[in-house]
Order: structure tokens, then C-alpha cells, then sequence
């Protein structure tokens, strides 16, 4: 295990002059990705052609590595695997929760939810036509909204907003008294604070891998199963990888054991090989020191920036204990704010309608970091630097 964490930032690429607070929404580029992947294209897919699927053990990678995550939420071996995108992980899982607890309508969620957890729910209602209901409550509330009508409380642990983060073992302990089953999504929690969902005993949990776990853009998502219902599912998308026996090629569905049935289709072995190489800076740390640095670095930065910036509202909770791995403030001008920090060597991002929001994570920030960011914070507020015609022009991401 590495204790000091310049070791583990000297394991990847951070431009030059630049202070990268962004790392919450695209985790930056592992070095040893490069040489990964390239191995794995030339040497594996190059070489081996198909036979790959064997020899190099592409078609077992979403389980192991999926053990590998495991690990780093609190999932035993056999419990996790790797594929698809994230919001078509938090559709399996609702399929799935909703067909157990077929007798309740209600799914419950927060207003503090990514909203693409939101509309899956809803496509999802609209295709089985059985009269289920999303309802949403603030986060706050959530714990007076479990009554016995609901059949799914799914949220998102750490808001990717504000960084206000749920109790997940007191929530899914209230929902299991009313007999709800609960889906955590992990987007801002896996790799940013320790997480036990075995511990928690979570329904379902999942999450994506190009945010903090840094597997590259377009990275594959995960979804874990409570081994108490792994076999008791039914995937709603029974892909053929997920079936008992794909090379059988049967003409009838039949799903795979476990979390196998979670798989859908053919996963993406290049972009596993950039999450491996990810997986393997994560194997050096020890997920409460990563905590223990983040908290830190966080409130180093809401001191410096509150000291700095009075126009600045801060939007996260000021107790660490009660957030992921983010910081975000209220700024009416956000958006061009954001812009004139990039200009100035700071990425952070904007999420309307007024947040400006900045991941911390210590694997590659450092208290330099912060204090370099803080001052750009500083300087663009107090020179107005925002208010001007080109940073009013919308991107297409933001
Ligand atoms: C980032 C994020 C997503 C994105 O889903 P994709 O399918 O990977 O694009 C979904 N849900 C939450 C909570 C997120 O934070």
C-alpha cells in the first residue's frame, strides 16, 4: 500500500500547468494505459484474432474484472461484473427489483438524482404498461416516503450535483423493514469514499468506471447482485452472455449463474484493458486513506475558496462526513465562471442551473493543487473575469 499519494499521481497523464478538478465526471489517462492497450491491440487482437477470446481470456475479463471492483465496494468475488453503460445497469436492476416485488407500483427516487436514472424509469414503466409510478421526494425526505406501497428505492449515493451523500446503510435497513428492495447507483462513490455494499446488504448496486475509477470516456458500467437474489433474478435484457450456455447457441433463453446473467453482450476489450490498468493504481491504496485525503483536500478548498470568493455560495454539505468527493458552489454566472477558469489552466464543470462543481481525488490532486485552484477561483471572481460575451456561448457538453 502507498501512503503518500505523489507516488500514485506520478502514475498518470496531467497536462502541464494544468489543475485537473474535473476527474468526478472523466477520470484522466492512466500512463500505463497506453502500453495496455496497445499490448492488447497488437499483441492480443492483432495476433491472436479471434482465438483471443480464449487464449487471452477476453471472454471471462467483465467477471474478473468485476471481481476486481468488487473489491472496492464491498462485493465478493462473483458478485460484480463489467459491460454496457450505466444507465442501461440501472435499467436491468429496476427490471429485475420490480419483477421480485411485483405486488407494489411505487419506485422511489430523490430530486437529486441524475436525471438519465430517471428517464430509464420512466421508459421503463411506459414499456412494462403495469401501472408503476416513479415518485420523487427530496433527498432529505427520503426516509419518510418508505412506506409499504413501495417496491424500489433507487438512488444515487453521492448526489452528483451538490456531493451530498446518502446513508446507504440506514436507508436500505428502513426500506427492507417495509419490505422495499434497494438499487444504490455508484457513479460518485465508487473510488471516491469506501463503500460496503455487503455490509450495507444493498439490493442491487451500480455504477461506471470512467469517473473516478478512470477506465477512459465511454468506459463499460458494472452492476453488482446481493448473492441472496443473484439466481432469483430475471434479466429483463437476456443477451446471449448472459446465458447458461452462449455456445450452445439454444434457441431458448436460459440465464447464466449469478451476476452471469447480468451480462448482455459482447463486452469492450480495449476499453477493459484501459480500466485494468486503471484497477491496478487502485490495488496500491487503501480506500480510507484515499477518504482521509479527500476530505482534506475538500475542506482545505471550501476554507480557501469561502475566503476568497464572497459571491460564491457553497452548494455541497460543510460537514465532509456528509459528502462524496466533490465540492460545488452556487454562482449565478456559472457557467461563463467555469469557462474563464479552463482559460486560466482550472477544469472543474457546470452543471445547470447554477453549480459550478470540483472533483478532489487525491490518487493525482494534491494540497498544491488546491491551493493553485483556489487562487484562479479567486482571481476570476474578483476580476470579473466571467463576464465576457464568449463565455455566454453554450458547449455542447458542459
Ligand atoms: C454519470 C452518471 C450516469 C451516466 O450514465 P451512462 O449510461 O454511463 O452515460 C448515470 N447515472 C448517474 C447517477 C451518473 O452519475
Amino acid at each position: 500500500m502507498v501512503s503518500d499519494f505523489a507516488e500514485t499521481k506520478s502514475l498518470f497523464q496531467l497536462p502541464e500547468g494544468l489543475v485537473y478538478l474535473d476527474g468526478n465526471s472523466l477520470g484522466p489517462l492512466p500512463k500505463a494505459a497506453v502500453a495496455r492497450v496497445s499490448t492488447m491491440i497488437r499483441d492480443e487482437w492483432g495476433d491472436m484474432l479471434i482465438s483471443g477470446w480464449n487464449s487471452a481470456g477476453w471472454m471471462n475479463q467483465p467477471a474478473r474484472v468485476g471481481d476486481r471492483i468488487g473489491k472496492l465496494i464491498g462485493g465478493p468475488a462473483g458478485t460484480v461484473v463489467v459491460g454496457d453503460t450505466l444507465s442501461i445497469k440501472v435499467y436491468q436492476a429496476l427490471a429485475a427489483a420490480l419483477e421480485i416485488n411485483a405486488g407494489r407500483k411505487i419506485i422511489l427516487s430523490d430530486t437529486g438524482n441524475f436525471p438519465s436514472d430517471l428517464y430509464m424509469t420512466e421508459g421503463l414503466i411506459k414499456s412494462l404498461d403495469k401501472g408503476h409510478r416513479l415518485k420523487l421526494c427530496a433527498p432529505e425526505a427520503v426516509a419518510d416516503y418508505l412506506t409499504e406501497d413501495v417496491a424500489v428505492l433507487l438512488l444515487t449515493e453521492v448526489d452528483y450535483k451538490t456531493g451530498r451523500l446518502h446513508d446507504m446503510h440506514d436507508l436500505t435497513r428502513k426500506a427492507h423493514a417495509k419490505g422495499i428492495l434497494t438499487i444504490w447507483d455508484l457513479a460518485h462513490s465508487a473510488g471516491a469514499l469506501p463503500v460496503d455494499v455487503s455490509a450495507a446488504e444493498a439490493d442491487f448496486a451500480v455504477g461506471c468506471t470512467y469517473k473516478y475509477l478512470n477506465s477512459g470516456p465511454g468506459g463499460p458500467a458494472f452492476i453488482y447482485l446481493a448473492p441472496r437474489l443473484a439466481n432469483q433474478v430475471r434479466p429483463a435484457l437476456s443477451g446471449w452472455l448472459g446465458h447458461e450456455q452462449p455456445f450452445a447457441f439454444d434457441l431458448e433463453y436460459r440465464p447464466g449463474p449469478g451476476i452471469e446473467r447480468m451480462r448482455v453482450g459482447t463486452p469492450p476489450i480495449i476499453q477493459l484493458a484501459a480500466l485494468e490498468a486503471s484497477l491496478d493504481i487502485w490495488d496500491l491504496v487503501d480506500m480510507n486513506d484515499v477518504r482521509t485525503k479527500s476530505s482534506e483536500l475538500s475542506d482545505l478548498f471550501i476554507e480557501l475558496v469561502e475566503s476568497g470568493c464572497p459571491d460564491l455560495q457553497l452548494a455541497s454539505p460543510r460537514d465532509s462526513r456528509q459528502r462524496g468527493s466533490q465540492v460545488s458552489f452556487h454562482f449565478e454566472h456559472g457557467h461563463a465562471a467555469v469557462k474563464a477558469m479552463i482559460d486560466m489552466g482550472l477544469i472543474g464543470d457546470f452543471r445547470a442551473p447554477d453549480i459550478m462543481r470540483f472533483g478532489l481525488t487525491p490518487l493525482y490532486i494534491d494540497a498544491q493543487d488546491v491551493n493553485k485552484a483556489a487562487s484562479i477561483i479567486e482571481e476570476v471572481m474578483a476580476k470579473r473575469l466571467w463576464d465576457n460575451a464568449e463565455y455566454f456561448v453554450q458547449s455542447t457538453v458542459t
